[in-house]
């Protein structure tokens, strides 16, 4: 029977695949396998199983210490084989973009990187990613015999779990240590931040006249407990960092409220922001077109809006 096999470099994430995976197996008659590398292997093996997984196949071999990606291709590319795996779906984290197209090479396969999603069709899996620069969005299927899809994080909704274990695969695994010599891990300057996880999120974009309102636009995300998030040119001028950035080149964010504060509403941010629950845009020129994907809009100014929606928070 074909295998369909999931990974990915953060937990979370993997869950999604395997999760989601079970039903695509379902669908297609295949079998659903996962793969636990690294030194953790053992632990999220059990993860796995418990959220879909058949079969979980645990790679612990030293050369996968630190999970370089050209040492995980080559791992996963022998667990494909070994697997019999007809898709292999793995997260378009950031390490997963860059290992989706080694482990293609490896496999013979095409790859399609950055879906938003995948659906059965037919006895194929269909993926669709933003293409033309978020313009648009380019729907395809894979026609080699192996096929590698990268899915975002987030894409696949969690269920109810069955705790239940996989059955602990060891494949035999001939791995050689990577030709990246790792030097040295430090954390990111600046302050750690997880937009994925955030609930409420506030994101500013270019309304704002100079870096040095920034704290206006931080005073309303402490009064609403909300994280801040940023459009692209607030990053390239170094006002906020890389982490900050909501949408196709940066977070998809999925929080219950997200208000954005002069941001016009381009495709390249809004693929970002699309999934949350309730959005709320501030802008001062009511034709901006946030305001077609806003549940409520305010037109006005943010150098108004801000600092009185804040103090009216702070009076709660
Ligand atoms: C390949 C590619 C990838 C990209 N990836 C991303 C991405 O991941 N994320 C992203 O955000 N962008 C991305 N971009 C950039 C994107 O195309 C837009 O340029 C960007 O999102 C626009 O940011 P903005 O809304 O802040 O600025 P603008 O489009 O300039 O809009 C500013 C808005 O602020 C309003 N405004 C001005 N002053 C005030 C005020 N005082 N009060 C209230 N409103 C005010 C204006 O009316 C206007 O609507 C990408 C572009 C490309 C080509």
């Amino acid at each position: 029977m074909a295998d369909i096999l999931v990974y990915s470099d953060l937990l979370t994430n993997a869950k999604e695949l395997a999760y989601a995976g079970k039903g695509f197996a379902a669908a297609l008659g295949m079998g659903i396998s996962a793969a636990a590398l690294g030194p953790n292997a053992d632990a999220d093996a059990a993860e796995l199983g418990a959220y879909g997984a058949d079969r979980v196949f645990v790679g612990k071999d030293p050369a996968l210490e630190g999970l370089q990606t050209d040492v995980v291709a080559e791992a996963l590319a022998q667990i494909a084989k070994e697997a019999g795996a007809e898709y292999v779906i793995i997260g378009s984290t950031r390490r997963g973009k860059e290992l989706a197209g080694r482990l293609a090479q490896k496999l013979g396969a095409a790859a399609v990187t950055d879906a938003g999603s995948v659906v059965v069709e037919g006895s194929d899996l269909v993926a669709s990613h933003f293409s033309y620069g978020g313009a648009t969005v380019a729907k395809e299927k894979v026609n080699t015999p192996i096929k590698v899809f990268a899915v975002m994080p987030k894409t696949f909704e969690v269920g109810d779990v069955v705790a239940g274990a996989g059955t602990v695969v060891t494949p035999s695994l001939s791995l050689t240590p990577s030709a990246v010599k790792l030097v040295e891990t430090k954390p990111k300057e600046g302050a750690a931040v997880n937009l994925d996880a955030a609930d409420r999120l506030v994101c500013i974009g270019r309304g704002l006249a100079k870096k040095e309102d920034l704290p206006m636009v931080e005073s309303l995300c402490a009064a609403l407990g909300a994280e801040m998030g940023c459009t692209k040119s607030l990053c390239d001028w170094e006002w906020l960092s890389e982490n900050r950035l909501v949408g196709l080149s940066g977070t998809k964010a999925k929080p219950t409220l997200y208000l954005s504060c002069g941001i016009s509403g381009q495709v390249q941010h809004t693929v970002g922001i699309g999934t949350s629950k309730i959005i709320v845009a501030i802008n001062k020129d009511d034709k901006a077109p946030i305001f077609a994907f806003a549940d409520y809009g305010l037109v006005g100014d943010i150098y108004a809006v801000v600092p009185a929606l804040t103090e009216a928070l702070k009076k709660k």
